[in-house]
């Protein structure tokens, strides 16, 4: 592909942090959700709670809803203000999708609503169940047969593999997870203990996913969980928005034009930033302002944003490798749907070097004692960045709600997360 470079380009192509204001922000753009989407399934996962409540006890005490909560972080804001000279009229939260119970990341959101779906659809063709029914219904040997002559497959080295393997094996179905095989050990363990089937594949991990989607889609009975393009993924995120908007009542925090709600969402394919923002925006109005954080090494989404060719362009394509520690965003290309919901919602986006996505991990755990992956820190650096080089020009920036979306964390083995600490320690002495 030939692309012209010009000096912002440059940058990317440098590995070089940028922040970026989206030019097309606030324009019209194509609908392709709308409120009732949305409850939608918010109601299907209402459904589906006593039976959650039942197969996970670890959702119990939510009565089977899968939320995290929403803390203040003072002391992260301190800590802030301290190493990098953030100044902050508003306060600062982290939104605690690290907790997340089932799989301990963002994806628990979206990929278990996917699956769920899929199981409800099969059940109610079977005959032998009605949207009335108490779902619990589904834990027993008839249903998990049935579920059984189906089966779920998934691409993904990461989270996403994680939510929809143990979901699809909890109800019962065959399920697949295609991966490379350099996917981490660790993960691959965790989910062949569910009863999930790891497929390992050569060379790296979109081949890993082009052959998982060929596979699936040779036999009729799988459904395929497309992370690049799949509506119900998008849903099953977008609903963070109606449970944010419950805990915002119960912490008496308001969204308007005089108090602005800044997220920040680190973004891989976009699917999980994507639907969370839509959400928002959906539920709160213009006074929300989205902000996307990639890695230097993989800013799929800027890049198809700035250039206009959204999927038709790869990080590759710049030159730019791919490769980052922060394995959620290590994505070359990203969603075409994400890209064209996203182009008229997203306020700003900023890239951050892996080794403050380190850094950040090791001060978060410091100051609040609370543990998340690099790939979740770089919300962090995305709010350190938005205030400090768009806050001069732009007051607002500096007021209202912030809040870091803390995206995965609690799945990763101790011996690991101790590594990544200590990493950001070495990198905070230099
Ligand atoms: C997947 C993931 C993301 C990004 O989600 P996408 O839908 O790929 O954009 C962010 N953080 C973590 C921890 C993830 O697992």
């Amino acid at each position: 592909m030939k692309i012209k470079m010009d000096d912002f380009l440059t940058e990317l192509k440098d590995y070089k942090e940028v922040c970026w204001k989206n030019p097309y922000y606030g324009q019209e753009g194509e609908t392709f959700f709308n409120l009732a989407d949305i409850e939608d399934a918010s109601e299907r996962l209402e459904r589906f709670a006593p039976y959650i409540a039942q197969v996970f006890p670890e959702t119990a005490s939510t009565n089977g809803i899968i939320e995290s909560k929403l803390v203040e972080v003072p002391n992260m804001l301190a800590a802030l203000e301290e190493k990098d000279s953030v100044e902050l009229d508003g306060k600062l939260y982290l939104k605690c999708d690290n907790d997340l119970p089932i799989s301990g990341s963002i994806k628990a959101r979206g990929g278990i609503y996917e699956v769920l779906k899929f199981a409800e659809k099969v059940a109610l063709e079977s005959g032998d169940f009605s949207l009335t029914d108490d779902y619990r219904k589904l834990d027993s040997d008839e249903f998990k047969a049935l579920f059984g002559q189906y089966g779920i497959a998934v691409g993904s080295t990461g989270n996403l593999g994680l939510s929809i393997g143990i979901m699809g094996a909890k109800l019962g179905f065959s399920t697949t997870v295609h991966m490379s095989n350099d996917a981490k050990a660790w993960k691959k363990d965790l989910l062949r203990s569910k009863g999930v089937i790891v497929v390992e594949h050569e060379g790296d991990f979109s081949k890993a996913v082009t052959l998982g989607r060929q596979e699936a889609e040779k036999d009729e009975m799988c459904h395929f969980v497309d992370d690049e393009g799949s509506r119900d993924l998008f849903l099953g995120y977008a609903v963070a928005a109606l449970r944010l908007k419950q805990q915002f009542k119960e912490a008496n925090i308001t969204v308007s034009e005089e108090n602005p709600l800044f997220v920040y969402l680190p973004c891989g394919v976009g699917g999980s930033p994507g639907g969370v923002a839509f959400g928002l925006i959906t539920v709160f109005g213009p006074s929300v302002k989205i902000v996307f954080v990639e890695p230097t090494h993989a800013p799929c989404m800027l890049l198809g944003l700035y250039t206009g060719l959204n999927d038709e362009i790869s990080v590759n394509d710049l030159g730019i490798d791919g490769k980052t520690a922060a394995d959620g965003l290590a994505v070359g290309r990203a969603s075409n749907l994400v890209g064209k919901v996203i182009k008229p919602i997203l306020y700003a986006e900023t890239t951050v070097k892996d080794d403050r996505l380190y850094e950040y991990l090791t001060v978060l755990a410091d100051a609040e004692s609370i543990f998340v992956e690099p790939s979740a820190t770089a919300g962090v650096a995305s709010f350190v960045d938005l205030n400090k080089k768009l806050g001069g020009q732009e007051a607002i920036v500096k007021t209202g709600t912030h809040i870091i979306w803390g995206t995965g964390g609690n799945m990763v083995p101790k011996e690991e997360m101790d590594h990544y600490y200590e990493t950001g320690k070495n990198f905070l002495s230099k």
